[in-house]
């Protein structure tokens, strides 16, 4: 099939079948309990990438010390990283206050209504926006997604490929028309919905209870072969060796720099490759922590979207402590330091955290 235009049978009434559906079975989810912009906003941009479950906390807690877009724009960096602290993808956060700042200083501390406006805040893209846009302000500004693409492609058995920008913005143009006058944010959230419950991403779509089987193309099997996806790239591979240095109760950490990977949070001192036992206690000496003991090696794994990370942590006792770290208690440490979930591993394995 060419363009959905083409299977309009699929798409008819299309809201008229999704909105009884989502009024009795969605999910009481926290960001739903109102259609305040700042919520909705901050609900999605922490969705994007994350599950709802390891959304919940993160949301409460930040609603919690920043109620409103003046807190977030007053918010010092530290504070944010450490709301943020395992949520990854840390540059959100960034943006959001950035964004905030914005609408400060350009919108009166007024959130913008309009798309456009939206849309040309730091950090927000096409749906981003137009799930605000939609929820909080009643316009038919579909929120086209991962969730959204798989239905549409399943209901209409649609080929295109959907990690192009062009499948995407034909979809956002096909839906934008079939957006029902007062029920625009409802719709925006039914199809999310169905996308997030019933036509899942791994594994079999409940099609047994989609309001959607009647008109589908793809309930009969054809759905394990859609959406079309671009063929993936295989992660980069680095090997690091980690430093977990303590003089007496406090542990050396650093800045990361303020560009790349995990950008300006804090991390365990670290150098590229597989040291050995005696490398790395050369490594710290060169430091001038004047290094006493290798305590304990441990291995650990991360995988960020691009790049896996094959970490060999070295716990090291020194006897000095060198400007060019910064040395931390474990209570300032879970005070005051958002350390990255694949630095974390080293901290929890040591405290018991980890397991
Ligand atoms: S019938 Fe099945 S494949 Fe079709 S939209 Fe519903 S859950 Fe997805």
């Amino acid at each position: 099939m060419g363009k959905a235009e083409q299977a309009p049978a699929r798409l008819e009434g299309l809201a008229a079948r999704l909105l009884p559906w989502f009024e009795t079975h969605a999910r009481a989810l926290p960001w739903r309990a109102d259609r305040e912009p700042y919520h909705v906003w901050l609900s999605e941009i922490m969705l994007q990438q994350t599950r709802v479950e390891a959304v919940r906390g993160y949301y409460a807690r930040f609603l919690a010390a920043l109620p409103d877009i003046p807190a977030l724009a007053a918010a010092e960096e530290g504070q944010l990283h450490k709301l943020w602290e395992g949520l990854g993808y840390y540059s959100r956060v960034r943006n959001l206050h950035r964004a905030a700042v914005e609408i400060m200083e350009r919108h009166g501390g007024v959130f913008p209504s309009d798309y456009a406006a939206i849309r040309a805040l730091p950090g927000v893209g096409d749906y981003t926006a137009g799930a605000v846009a939609s929820i909080c302000f009643e316009q038919p500004t579909p929120a086209v997604d991962g969730n959204v693409l798989r239905v549409m492609s399943r209901l209409t058995g649609d080929r295109r490929c959907v990690d192009e920008a062009a499948t995407r913005r034909a979809w956002r143009e096909t839906l934008a028309a079939l957006y029902p006058p007062g029920r625009c944010g409802d719709f925006t959230q039914a199809l999310m919905e169905l996308g997030a419950t019933v036509c899942l991403p791994n594994g079999a779509p409940d099609c047994a209870d989609c309001p959607l089987a009647g008109g589908c193309a793809s309930a009969g099997g054809g759905w394990r072969e859609l959406p079309v996806r671009a063929k993936k790239r295989a992660r980069r591979r680095e090997t690091l060796t980690v430093f977990l240095l303590r003089c007496g109760e406090r542990w050396a950490l650093r800045r990361r720099p303020e560009r790349g990977l995990l950008a300006g949070l804090w991390e365990w001192p670290n150098v590229p490759g597989a040291l050995n036992a005696q490398a790395a206690l050369d490594q710290a000496a060169a430091w001038g922590t004047a290094p006493c003991a290798l305590e304990r090696e441990r291995q650990m794994e991360h995988i960020f979207t691009h790049v896996e990370w094959e970490m060999r942590g070295m716990y090291i006792r020194c006897r000095e402590t060198p400007d060019s770290f910064t040395w931390v208690t474990g209570e300032e440490l879970e005070r005051d330091c958002a350390l990255p979930t694949a630095f974390r591993k080293f901290w929890d394995a040591e405290t018991g955290e980890g397991g």
